[in-house]
């Protein structure tokens, strides 16, 4: 819950085991969806290890109803998805009102669960090639998920790229050069390893969506 003044807001916070987060933003009822501004969201998530790591979602939008929207998605890297969760939303825009708040988020699923469905999502989407995603993508990018590769590295979540910046193609904020992975034969930035869960999924799923890798620039 969180509050403006007489008015509160509820929001519905949702992790799957395969790290894909969902957060519902809900009316003073608590019942209703509230259609809030399309706003890209940057949360911090806080496990049992204490390290907070910077979790991106973006608006789920409507062609109907382009700037706002009542569901927001991204994904959890693996470090972030077990037992107890501290989340902290440090700007959520709901009319124009900022709000800034925070919970504690328990897993109703045991930690071993937990990371083995983490684990198999992580191996259907980097070791499987479809789509845009290559045979020669995963040798390539080492034959392991982007996961394994990019566990121990916290993103800086730059929200300012400047012009001639690479830019994250799933975010749009500025992409880290650590965070590479190769796409179709095409080398790719990110902003942080689970934004790669997500274009991986969409060169496999969507593959007219994806662009050359230099179209990705500020
Ligand atoms: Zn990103
Ligand atoms: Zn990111």
């Amino acid at each position: 819950m969180f509050k403006a003044g007489a008015t509160h807001y509820h929001i519905e916070f949702v992790v799957e085991t395969t790290g894909r987060v969902r957060v519902y933003p809900l009316d003073e009822s608590a019942t209703r969806p509230l259609s809030v501004d399309a706003q890209p969201l940057v949360l911090s998530v806080e496990g049992p290890s204490g390290d907070p790591t910077p979790v991106m979602l973006r608006p789920v939008t409507e062609e109907e109803l382009p700037g706002t929207t009542t569901q927001f998605v991204g994904r959890l890297p693996a470090r972030a998805i077990v037992g107890r969760l501290a989340v902290r939303f440090n700007e959520f825009k709901v009319r124009g009102e900022r709000y800034r708040f925070e919970f504690v988020w328990n897993s109703p699923v045991g930690e071993e669960a937990l990371l083995a469905a983490y684990s198999d999502e992580q191996r259907r989407i980097f070791l499987t090639p479809s789509g845009k995603y290559l045979d020669s993508d995963i040798r390539d990018n080492g034959g392991i998920s982007a996961n394994a590769k990019f566990a121990t590295i916290t993103p800086t979540h730059d929200h300012s790229p400047q012009p001639g910046d690479r830019v994250c193609p799933v975010s749009g904020f500025k992409a880290e050069a650590v965070f590479t992975w190769v796409v179709g034969g095409d080398r790719y930035t990110f902003c942080c390893q689970p934004c790669i869960d997500e274009f991986v999924l969409l060169a496999k799923e969507r593959p007219d969506e994806v662009r050359p890798a230099d179209r990705y620039v500020r």
